[in-house]
């Protein structure tokens, strides 16, 4: 299978560039082909501006969403986000990997999202209509792929808990499973998350990197996490509120768009 690694650290020294290196070792084991897109070394660019849109006039003005469309439309994107684009066709699966840095991803690869992820390629996918509110969220280009996340972290695994300071995990990585990957098509795995890096040896590293060969040896076979497709009865149209009868009464949060015994009422 094909596997498309995007990288975001600017040291190749560091402990995301070991653990980059152990699961590139570990998917080409499997057999896998693999490229990476490795954002700091590649000199990104990192924001939407006038420059990803060429034939716009010097004096119109710049609507980035209609840019984008029309841009992707018209094969008129950048180079460099073309490359990305064609990558992201190419790959069976792919993992964007990164240290977290105020609770999010580095902006450069947030940066990567907000340019490649274009118009009419990841977002304005399909027809809206009084029962479809166009290809996302489980639908789309990207669908028939997988998606995972690989991230460290400094705070310990309990400050992540349920219960932890810091909010559970899966709520703060919520808007990019199912926000930026989810919702062009992806099946999306659950993260690999390594806690409580900074004071890092030898001894911490081993058991992590052990782990992170396991999750690279079942990339295609570990369940996805079973968010609720939007298309598939769940959601009211054009609310886009889960149906009344889905999901514990009173309930509310992100764990609402979960598939549960309930799921898929037909319509
Ligand atoms: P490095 O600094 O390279 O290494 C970490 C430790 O691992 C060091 O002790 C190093 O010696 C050791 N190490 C490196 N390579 C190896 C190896 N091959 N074998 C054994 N040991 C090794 N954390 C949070 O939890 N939440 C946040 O919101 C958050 N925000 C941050 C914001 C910023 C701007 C920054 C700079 C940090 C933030 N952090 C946060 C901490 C951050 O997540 C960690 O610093 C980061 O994940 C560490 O990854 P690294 O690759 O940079 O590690």
């Amino acid at each position: 299978m094909k596997v498309l690694l995007v990288y975001a650290h600017p040291e190749p020294r560091s402990l995301n560039g070991a653990l980059h290196d152990v699961a590139i070792k570990a998917l080409k084991a499997q057999g896998h082909e693999v490229q990476v897109s490795d954002l700091y070394a590649d000199g990104w660019k990192s924001q939407v501006d006038r420059a990803d849109f060429p034939p716009l006039a010097q004096d119109e003005r710049l609507v980035p969403t209609a840019a984008s469309k029309k841009s992707f439309e018209a094969g008129t994107l950048t180079e460099d986000v073309k490359a990305e684009i064609e990558k992201l066709l190419w790959a069976d699966a792919l993992i964007l990997q990164f240290p977290m840095w105020w609770f999010a991803m580095p902006a450069i690869l947030k940066g990567w999202v907000d340019r490649v992820f274009a118009y009419g390629f990841a977002y304005g996918v399909g027809e809206h209509s009084d029962r479809r509110w166009g290809d996302r969220y489980g639908e789309g280009t990207l669908a028939g792929r997988r998606a995972m996340l690989i991230v460290t972290a400094g705070g310990w695994e309990e400050h992540y808990a349920d219960r932890g300071i810091n909010g559970p995990i899966d709520d703060l990585l919520f808007p990019i499973n199912h926000g930026i990957l989810y919702y062009p098509g992806y099946e999306v795995l659950p993260p690999f998350v390594a806690y409580r890096v900074d004071r890092f040896d030898k001894s911490g590293f081993e058991p992590v990197a052990e782990r992170l060969r396991e999750r690279m040896r079942t990339l295609f076979t570990t369940r996805p996490i079973p968010y609720r497709q939007q298309n598939s009865g769940d959601y009211l149209i054009p609310s886009m509120q889960l149906h009344p009868e889905l999901g514990d009464p009173g309930a509310t949060g992100f764990t609402l768009h979960l598939k549960d015994a309930g799921s898929a009422i037909e319509q």
